[in-house]
Order: structure tokens, then sequence, then C-alpha cells
């Protein structure tokens, strides 16, 4: 059977440590701040930015959600940026994505802060990652993996790591990641434009899905005794839940995991991971700031 790794224990723990650092960072007249700014009510970014603030909050740090309106223009919404980038209580900033179409999001990126972009995209801390700069703020998603990677005692020196996708978000940051000195892992990374994609997972120790296809990688695509690590989250038709729909990742759990030696559940894996390491990123960007330990 394989291990079933449990996102939802491993990210508590995290927030356990984050916590303890909040509070020593509070007894030292500090407190880390964490602004969200939301456009529009897209129901899906509506919920994610109510768990960063509830978990901010739980946690001790300072929320600031900022919901403005789905036709706020990239002239306000640059004006909100240099506000908080100034506002010494924010200590991390991020503009939930997807914005809508009149925001140009790569120009909002890069008016962050990019000592507080803690969600790692601004393009110094792109190449900070590259460069293995230890001041790198690195994206909370492939932070997560990694960490359950680490939590479950799963090496990665030497191993034979398959990342499939390459976006800013997850793809190419993961790959980054598994690649530098300290992980040490061999990484290939495969996208939409890959030949025979089962061949080449199938040569993995450690699988990584970044795809947005639910269940699109079946038992022939893992080889036994693989690790895989589903970051999609992808909702499905299910006329039977009172929501209409569930969410799957883009592996087909069920005919994947009896051949894992570990696998990560769609939810309950690396969704909770994303917020804990997001938390764990703002108490990061808050010490560099106040030069606290
Ligand atoms: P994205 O920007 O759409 O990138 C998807 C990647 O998958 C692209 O590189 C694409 O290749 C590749 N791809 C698409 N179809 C493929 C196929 N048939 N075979 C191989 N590769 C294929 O998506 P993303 O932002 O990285 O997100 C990926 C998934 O993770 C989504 O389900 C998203 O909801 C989820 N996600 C979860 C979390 C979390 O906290 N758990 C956080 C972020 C994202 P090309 O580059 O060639 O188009």
């Amino acid at each position: 059977m394989p291990v079933i790794i449990d996102g939802k224990a491993t990210a508590a723990r995290c927030n356990e440590e984050t916590a303890r650092d909040i509070a020593a960072l509070k007894s030292r007249g500090i407190t880390p701040g964490l602004a969200v700014v939301l456009l529009g009510e897209n129901p899906a970014s509506q919920a994610y930015v109510r768990s960063k603030d509830k978990i901010c909050r739980e946690l001790g740090m300072h929320s600031r959600k900022l919901e403005l309106a789905a036709a706020t223009s990239q002239e306000e919404l640059l004006r909100l940026i240099t506000e908080l980038n100034a506002d010494p209580a924010i200590h991390g900033i991020l503009v939930q994505s997807p914005c809508p179409p009149q925001i140009d999001e790569s120009a909002i990126v890069r008016a962050i802060d990019p000592r507080k972009d803690v969600d790692g995209f601004h393009p110094l801390n792109v190449a900070a990652l590259a460069m293995e700069d230890p001041s790198a703020l690195v994206p909370c998603t492939p932070l997560g993996c990694l960490e359950l990677l680490r939590a479950h005692g799963i090496a990665t020196a030497g191993a034979r790591a398959v990342v499939v996708g390459r976006s800013l978000i997850v793809g190419k940051p993961m790959a980054m990641l598994l690649l530098a000195k300290g992980a040490d892992a061999t990484v290939t990374v495969a996208h939409s434009r890959t030949a025979d994609l089962a061949a080449v997972t199938r040569e993995a120790d450690i699988v990584i899905a970044a795809i947005g296809r639910p269940n699109l990688l079946g038992a022939e695509h893992v080889r036994e005794g693989a690790v895989v690590i589903d970051v999609g989250i992808n909702r499905i038709d299910e006329p039977a839940d009172p929501r209409g729909y569930r969410l799957v990742g883009d592996v087909d759990f069920a005919a994947v995991a009896p051949k894992c030696r570990a696998i990560t559940p769609v939810p309950g894996g690396v969704g909770p991971m994303t917020i804990a390491m997001l938390m764990r990123n703002t108490v990061r960007a808050c010490r560099n700031l106040t030069g606290e330990k």
C-alpha cells in the first residue's frame, strides 16, 4: 500500500512552526502583515482569499483583505500596490490570480517591492531562485511540494524527477528547486509538446504533475515504487454533489496509487501546503525587511 501524503497534517505542522516564529517577532514588537488583493468575484478566488485571511489571523499575523471591483483599472491597482509597498505594517503583498482582462498581471508583479513579493513571481526573485540565492522568495506551491517530500523522508538527491508542466507559477520553479544544490535531483521538465509523455514519466523516481488536466496521468505513466505529487486542482461535474462538482487532480489516483511508494491526494495534498508556505514566506519577508531574526 502506498503512503498517502497528508498535506493537511504537514501544513498544520508547518503552521505551528510559523505561529511560534510570529509570536517571537511579536514579543519584539513586530507583527508580520500580509495584504491580499482580489479583483472581482470569482468564487474560487474568493474562497482562496478567505482561507488565506483566516489562516493569517489564526497564526497571529496582521491580515489586510482588499476586495476591489472587477472594473478596477490598471492605474488604480498600481496606486494601491505603491501604497502597500510603502506601508510598514505590510511585509507581504499578493494579488490573487486570475485578474480581469484589463489588468496586465506581469506589470503588477513587477510593481510589487520584490522584498514583499511573497508569491515569488517578481523577476528578481525568479533570478534569485535560479542563482540559488538564499534570500529568494520562492513560489509557494513548488516550495510546498518540496516540503512534503522532505517531511515524508523522500530523498531527492540523485533521484530522477520529472516535472510535468512548465508554468512560471509551478513547473519551472519546481524544476529549479529540485535541481538546486541540496535537493540535487536529476530533473526533466515535460509539457504539452513532449513526445511520448508516458515513456518520460515512467523513468521518474518522483513525478510532479502540474498540468491542469483532470486525471491525465494514468497507471501507464508511472513506474512501480514512484513517488507522485499531484499539484492539479480541477473541477469536474458531479451532479450528486451539492456543489455540482468535485475536485480531482491531474493524476488518476485510483489507477496510479497502487503502483506508488507515496502519493498526494486531491484535495488534501499540495493545496494546504501552498497556504502554509505563503505564511512562511510572509514571516521571511518580515524578517528580511525588519532585520529581525
Ligand atoms: P498552466 O499555467 O496552465 O500550465 C500547465 C502546464 O501543463 C503547461 O506547461 C502545459 O504545457 C502543460 N500541459 C498541458 N497539457 C499537457 C499535456 N497533455 N501533457 C503534458 N503537459 C501538458 O497551469 P499551472 O498554473 O501550472 O497549474 C497547473 C495545475 O495546478 C492546475 O490544475 C492548477 O489549478 C493547479 N495549481 C494548484 C495549486 C495548489 O495550491 N495545489 C497552485 C497552483 C496551481 P505547455 O506549456 O506546452 O502549454
